[in-house]
């Protein structure tokens, strides 16, 4: 017998700059052809290695508006000084494609999705300790230090914001954090509520078969 037709899933992955969100997203998606990386629309300037289309949609902030003003970011927030946003077509593209939508976004946008879109399911990503943070961001090379600063007082914020999230992981070592992904998305596409009419159906059909089982051997129930 098939297994059941798993429904296409929100992810949201947020949590402080330098929590190694983009890392593991990346990794899954290497990994499982049913997720999908939502490419994220912003005004900042590509970093060295970044490719449009593929890191981000890099627009300018004329576009970036336009496209609000037409209604088609899902949701979008300033961080840094800088816009970013989710073009509402990465979800409708997953959804037609019957894949599951990774959004790596901040807390501002989690909040957002949450409104619109109240089945997503938000997972919130810590760093091991203060110090890796700071290590990897500098490892990371992508800032000066001015804008490492600012990344850091923003993780306040985003820290804060931890309760509001369903699931939290602390990414300390990249191979467990996936592992532990995987097994919380693969318990969220089994969920009764998130399947729907799907296990009603299928647990219909299979009483018809032990009746029809039964009818065959001439007994009934
Ligand atoms: P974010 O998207 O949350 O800002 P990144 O994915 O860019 O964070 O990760 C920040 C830096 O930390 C990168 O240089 C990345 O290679 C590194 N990194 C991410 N996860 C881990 C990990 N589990 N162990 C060691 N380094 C990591
Ligand atoms: P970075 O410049 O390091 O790639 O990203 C900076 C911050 O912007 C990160 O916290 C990241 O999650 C967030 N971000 C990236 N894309 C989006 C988006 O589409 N919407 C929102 N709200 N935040 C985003």
């Amino acid at each position: 017998m098939q297994d059941l037709r798993v429904p296409s899933l929100l992810v949201v992955l947020a949590g402080p700059s330098g929590a190694g969100k983009t890392t593991l997203a990346r990794l899954l998606i290497t990994r499982h052809p049913d997720f999908l990386f939502s490419v994220s629309a912003t005004t900042r300037a590509a970093r060295a290695g970044e490719q449009d289309g593929v890191d981000y949609h890099f627009l300018d902030r004329a576009r970036f508006e336009e496209l609000v003003r037409t209604g088609e970011m899902l949701e979008y927030a300033e961080v840094h000084g800088e816009l970013y946003g989710t073009p509402r077509y990465n979800l409708d593209v997953a959804r037609e494609r019957g894949q599951h939508l990774l959004l790596d976004i901040d807390v501002q946008g989690a909040r957002q999705v949450r409104r619109v879109e109240p089945e997503v399911l938000s997972i919130f990503l810590l760093p091991p300790s203060g110090t890796r943070v700071v290590e990897r961001l500098r490892g990371r090379g992508s800032e000066d230090e001015d804008e490492l600063r600012q990344r850091l007082a923003t993780a306040e914020a985003e820290l804060r914001a931890v309760s509001e999230f369903e699931y939290v992981l602390v990414n300390d070592e990249l191979e467990e954090t996936t592992r532990r992904l995987k097994s919380i998305l693969a318990s969220e596409e089994r969920k009764v509520a998130r399947l729907g009419k799907e296990a009603v159906e299928r647990a219909n059909r299979l009483i018809s078969e032990i009746r029809r089982a039964l009818n065959e051997r001439g007994d009934t129930l």
